[in-house]
Parts: structure tokens; sequence; C-alpha cells
């Protein structure tokens, strides 16, 4: 028999806890609405068509160039458009404190995304129009060919490139955690070649670990903010989690589930732009790029639906992720209460609504991981 732990009681969700969650979803919903009412607007007035009128005219009637300054345009707008609730939601975090950033960091921050999106949308926009230009019949399969390529290189690089431009890291110094980690991953017959120190601290006050890379760049990083403040059980707890990912290849897996979305994207994309075309003669042909707005929307369109269904499918992997973390450790109880710290610490809703975990959450609820845990525990302490 076991005693009844305090610590095992799950809090009841605070008032503020409760509030900040439900502004961050606001902000989010009003993001994408804001995104698909600009996207109809641009298509339905024709602006579209204007906007690539003086790309031409900036590029000297270069198709290539033309591309670069449409997407940079249209970036434009759209950021001007979004900025007001990026500041919103900039400022929730401060309101909660949850950031101690400062103003002119997160402005620094937002031209850097800014530009990082920029060279990301370009490369993908070129991509596109170049398999449109020269392989009219089967474009969709050619571009998602090059996608998947894309994809697999993103993911390769992102901790060596993309990570580095917002956040510094440093191989962790810590030998005990990583003899840890060495021992976690030999009893799973496996290893991960690095664990990095994640400076998070400078833009943030919440803890946060992840599992990133592909092949020679797969590493868990771990941030300061939980370094700092988590026992060396808690911290391995954590780490169990994240090994679970890589055992189970979580991120092999999901880039084969967004290669098939994007597989059946591009057929409605091309499905979509014929139609556009042959139907409602809304451009003369499928390379004629003012039809971005229109494959952006698609894709957006495709995405929120997909939304609710590639969350169950993340929380399956998290939960996978957790039975990986139960049965590597000694015992659960760093496991529970890593738990509960991160969620005081980053104003988690332990307890959200169903449906608001249903439609938004990537992670099961902090009660249900306990749950879990408590449960997994059960049988091994009746002995
Ligand atoms: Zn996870």
């Amino acid at each position: 028999m076991r005693f009844a732990d305090e610590s095992r009681i799950v809090a009841e969700d605070t008032p503020e806890a409760r509030r900040y969650n439900r502004v961050r979803r606001w902000l989010e919903i009003g993001d994408i609405i804001l995104s698909l009412g600009f996207l109809l607007a641009l298509l339905s007035f024709g602006w579209s068509a204007v906007i690539r009128d003086w790309a031409y005219r900036a590029a000297f009637q270069n198709y290539g160039f033309a591309v670069l300054f449409y997407v940079l345009m249209l970036m434009g707008l759209a950021k001007i458009l979004s900025f007001g609730l990026d500041y919103l939601g900039y400022r929730l975090e401060q309101r909660n404190q949850l950031s101690n950033q400062r103003m002119r960091s997160w402005l620094w921050d937002e031209l850097k995304g800014f530009l990082v999106g920029f060279v990301v949308a370009a490369i993908v926009a070129e991509l596109l129009y170049f398999t449109m230009r020269h392989f009219p019949e089967y474009w969709w399969l050619v571009a998602w060919a090059l996608f998947i390529i894309l994809f697999v290189l993103m993911a390769q690089l992102a901790p060596l490139v993309l990570f580095p431009i917002f956040y510094k890291f440093e191989p962790l110094d810590n030998e005990p955690l990583k003899q840890r980690l060495v021992q976690l991953g030999e009893k799973a017959g496996t290893r991960v070649r690095g664990i990095y120190k994640w400076h998070l601290s400078e833009k943030s006050k919440k803890a946060n670990a992840a599992l990133t890379g592909l092949g020679a760049t797969r590493r868990i990083i771990l941030a300061d903010t939980l370094l700092d403040n988590y026992s060396q059980d808690e911290i391995e707890a954590v780490l169990a989690h994240e090994l679970g990912h890589h055992v189970h290849r979580h991120i092999l897996k999901s880039i084969l589930v967004q290669a098939g979305i994007t597989l059946f994207g591009f057929w409605v994309a091309n499905f979509v732009l014929h139609l556009a075309i042959e139907r409602w003669h809304m451009f003369d042909t499928l390379s004629d790029f003012a039809n971005l707005p229109l494959l952006v929307l698609l894709s957006t369109v495709l995405s929120v639906v997909l939304m609710p269904v590639l969350n169950a499918y993340s929380r399956f992997n998290e939960r996978q992720a957790d039975r990986y973390a139960f049965q590597s450790i000694r015992s659960i109880e760093p496991f529970i209460s890593s738990m509960n710290k991160l969620a005081a610490q980053n104003l988690a809703e332990r307890k959200p609504s169903k449906w608001v975990e249903w439609l938004f959450h990537s992670h099961p609820a902090i009660w249900r991981r306990i749950a879990a845990a408590e449960a997994w525990s059960k049988p091994r302490m009746a002995s």
C-alpha cells in the first residue's frame, strides 16, 4: 500500500494560468484569421497581380528575380499586418513574468526571424516555380520530391545553422549528467551524440528540452532554466523522455508523416490551380506567381484542418516517450516532480478543457502525464 502523498494531487490551475493560456490561444487564432483574410483579399481584389507587376518592374522583367521580389513584398506586407499581434504576444509573456527580454532584443529577434523566414520562403518559391516552368505536367510530384530533400536538410541543419541564430548553445559540461545519459542510452542499445546547454534564460524564464537534428547532428538540448533549477534526478527524467523520442525514431516518423501530407497537399494544389486557370480564369498560366497566395491559402487551410490530427499524433508520440522514461529511470517520483515544476514555471494549464487539449495541445495535459506515471508504477509497487 502507498500513502496518498501531497505532491501527487494535481493542483488546480490558477486563474492566471487559465487566463494566460486563453489569451495565447486567441492570439494564435487571430493570427490564422488575419492570414486567411490577407490571402483572400490579395486574390479577390486583384492585389496579387498588382504586386506581381511591381515585382517584374523591379526585376527588369527577369522571372527568377521577380519571384524573389514578389515573395519579399508579400512577406513584408504580412509582417506589417501581423506585427500588432506579435507585439501583444511579447507583452503577454512580460505581463506574466515569463520573459525578461528587452524590447530591443525582441525587435532584433523579430528582424532575424523575418530574414530567416524570407530565405526559406524564397528557396521554396523558386523551387516551386522552377518546377512549374520546366515540368508543367508533373510539377507537383517533382516539387514534392524536392520538398522532401529540403525537409531532411532542414532537420539536419537546424541545430547547426538555424537555432544558433536565436540562441547560444554549448556542449554540456556536467560529467555526472552526461554519464547518466550514456547509461540510459546503453540500456536502450543506442547513443545520442551530444547534450547541449541551451541558453534560454536570456530571453525566457520558461524551461524546455528537446531532441533535435538528424544523423550526425542528432542531439538533446536542455535549457539552462531547467539545468539550474531541477535536481539531477529530475533532469535525468527529462533526458530519458527525450531519449524516448530518439529510440522511437519520432523525428524520422514525423518527416514521413509530413511527406505524406505534403504529397496530398501538392495533389490538391495542382487540382485547384488548374480550376483557377481553366474555369475561374484567375491566372493565365501555372507559373504566374501571382497564384502564390492561393497556394499559401490552400496549405494554411490544410494545416488548420489537420491540426487536431497532427496534435493527436504528437500526443501519441509524447506518451510513448513518457513510457520510455518510466521504464528507464529508477523511480517515477522525479518525473512527476519535474512535470509539476515545468507546469508552474511555464504557467501551463495542468488540466485544460477536453476540447482545448484535443485541438491545440501537442503534448498530453500535465495531469494525464502524471496519472500515467502513477498508473505505470502501481503494479510494481504492489509486490
Ligand atoms: Zn517530448
